[in-house]
């Protein structure tokens, strides 16, 4: 491609509207640019760099045996309403009626349209597995659309759906999406963890996100620096403590307290002299819109998706205490579990404290000589708070580390929930009808490029992994008016082109110094110049954008190099 006949804006300026290095390249590079909030036309580099995605995320969903269709993006309100979805799903789901006043939305996910395809066509057993998938534009209408690629409204995902006759059958069917999902990634060039991640109401280990390692990321999980487990702090379980108290000893009268003005734990810890793991935490959240308590020790945080599972809400909010007060009248701030008229959720270490503090429900006063299950009986008890490094390993008890991480991906085994829900049935071997037990597996295509810019980039620019990059090689032309210059770039154009490599060609009327700067910007693995050197030793310079090495060869020795090293490199990654 030419550079001169190409549109690509770069930009020296970082636009105001980006937070973060991913955005804010992919703008001054001329990959995208904003239509409206969380919306993006991809301009064509944008494209190709989302077109390498996709087409890795093809050839491994392929070999994995998965076979790829493509539905439609509009959906109608009935099919929602058939699996419960239409009420549940919230305002992410961007809906509208038609000209008939017909309730439709558009797809921000396809479990709806794939079990209604599935129970149209998929008939007997003999059918199954099948494993069907999409790459597809979704929205979703997010509350807080950021980051550019990273959450748009709009975006490119990767939806796949599995159909099988049994339990143990999709559950090998998840497995191997597993596996093909690390050959993805590992061709992307990335660096990536799979953790297990929440289940919410299915439970067991059938749930992994694919989290790509950088600063920036959303997720926060845990590793293990000895074994391999890893976990977003969403699911990672804590081991529960190991009973100390001593059956004989003394479990003190309660007393209150008066404590005015005293709302913080270190505060009410300071002034009654002991510590914050002595006093019992009571933050008050809303479940479906109904107050909940959650009790967890003072020094400790509590995990609001861990909540979510443990009393089986749909949905846990965080509200401000004004929104508390005008809800139950309690006093906010001095509030506990004894004689609490709420729901009480409990974290099991709580269970064993013995002569603790809390709040007395009373403005202005706090109960010492608190003992769980004698002066208050929780309606749950359970892991209930958010992991820390000074907690052990779940799996070898060795010592935790924190990290964040942007989800790129993330499989799932259903079971039953919408096949059931929707009929969705086939014939077993015995002739019985039978629901299906399904699995989806999404990644965002999308998200990706952002993902892999957060994790490859310096100063100067994107430093794309080969297989990403929109173009592999760049080609400067520094002497556009000089004939000797301009047919030697020309030629390894040519040369290149010809060997099936993908090449950019600088041949704009720019200065030298602003041609280094786009290839650097656009993080083009190789780049050759074809200047001054050529014109008196007949040699181009080559320099490799990740490492900055740069070598002064003949033309014949660049492209040598360049398509040998591009076909190990790729040939490694598959
Ligand atoms: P998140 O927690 O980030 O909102 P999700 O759990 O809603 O993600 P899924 O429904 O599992 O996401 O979607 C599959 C994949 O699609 C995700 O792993 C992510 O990579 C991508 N994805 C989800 N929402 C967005 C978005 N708003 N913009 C870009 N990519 C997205
Ligand atoms: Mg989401």
């Amino acid at each position: 491609m030419r550079y001169s006949k190409l549109l690509l804006p770069t930009t020296k300026e970082t636009p105001a509207e980006a937070e973060v290095i991913s955005h804010k390249l992919l703008l001054r590079a001329g990959f995208i640019r904003k239509l409206t909030a969380g919306v993006y036309t991809y301009l064509p580099l944008g494209l190709r760099a989302l077109q390498k995605v996709s087409q890795i995320v093809r050839e491994e969903m392929n070999k994995a045996g998965a076979q790829e269709l493509l539905m439609p993006m509009v959906q109608q309100g009935d099919l929602w309403r058939e699996s419960g979805r239409w009420q549940k799903y919230g305002a992410e789901l961007l809906r509208f009626t038609d000209r008939h006043d017909r309730d439709f939305c558009l797809g921000p996910t396809h479990e709806e349209v794939i079990t209604d395809l599935a129970r149209r066509e998929l008939l007997s057993y003999r059918q199954l597995p099948t494993n069907l998938y999409q790459v597809q534009t979704k929205f979703r209408d997010e509350i807080r659309p950021r980051f550019g690629l990273m959450r748009g409204r709009e975006f490119v995902m990767k939806d796949g759906y599995s159909f099988d006759v049994s339990d143990e059958a999709a559950e090998t069917s998840y497995k191997n999406m597993y596996e093909a999902y690390h050959s993805i990634f590992n061709r992307c060039g990335l660096k990536f963890r799979a953790v297990e991640a929440d289940t919410g109401s299915i439970g067991g280990s059938f749930s992994h996100e694919f989290m790509v390692l950088a600063e920036t990321g959303e997720d926060t999980l845990v590793i293990c620096e000895q074994c391999n487990y890893a976990a977003n702090v969403e699911k990672a379980a804590i081991v529960s403590p190991e009973d100390n108290r001593d059956p004989k000893g003394e479990l003190f009268d309660m007393v209150e307290v008066k404590t005015p003005g005293m709302k913080k734990v270190e505060r009410v810890a300071d002034f009654m002299s002991v510590v914050p793991s002595d006093i019992i935490k009571t933050m008050v959240y809303l479940a479906d819109g109904e107050p909940v308590a959650a009790l967890v020790r003072g020094d400790r945080e509590v995990q609001l998706v861990k909540l979510k599972n443990m009393i089986g809400a749909d949905e846990v909010e965080v509200v401000d205490d004004s929104t508390i007060y005008d809800m139950t009248k309690l006093p906010v701030g001095y509030l506990g579990p004894v004689g609490l008229p709420l729901k009480v959720a409990v974290d099991q270490e709580v269970m064993q404290m013995v002569n603790c503090v809390s709040g007395a429900n009373k403005k202005g006063c706090h109960l010492k000589g608190v003992n769980p299950g004698r002066d208050f009986t929780p309606d749950f008890v359970g892991d209930l708070r958010q992991i820390t490094t000074e907690d052990a390993c779940p799996t070898c008890g060795g010592a935790l580390s924190l990290t964040e991480g942007i989800e790129v991906g993330h499989i799932f085994k259903l079971g039953t929930a919408y096949s059931e829900a929707m009929n969705a049935t086939f014939q077993d071997k015995e002739g019985g009808e039978k629901p299906f037990v399904m699995g989806c597996y999404g990644i965002g295509v999308s998200r990706v490029i952002a993902a892999a810019i957060e994790q490859n980039n310096d100063k100067n620019g994107i430093i794309f992994p080969l297989p990403l990059a929109p173009f592999q090689v760049i080609v400067l032309n520094l002497g556009l008016k000089d004939e000797k210059i301009t047919t030697a770039a020309e030629q390894i154009y040519q040369e290149l082109l010809a060997q099936g490599i993908e090449v950019l060609y600088d041949d704009r009327d720019e200065r030298p110094g602003s041609k280094f700067k786009d290839a650097d910007l656009l993080g083009i693995p190789f780049r050759v110049t074809v200047g001054k050197v050529f014109a008196k030793e007949g040699k181009v310079e080559m320099r490799l954008r990740r490492t900055g090495e740069t070598s002064t060869i003949s033309l014949k020795e660049a492209a040598d190099f360049i398509v040998q090293t591009i076909g190990t490199e790729l040939a490694v990654s598959k």
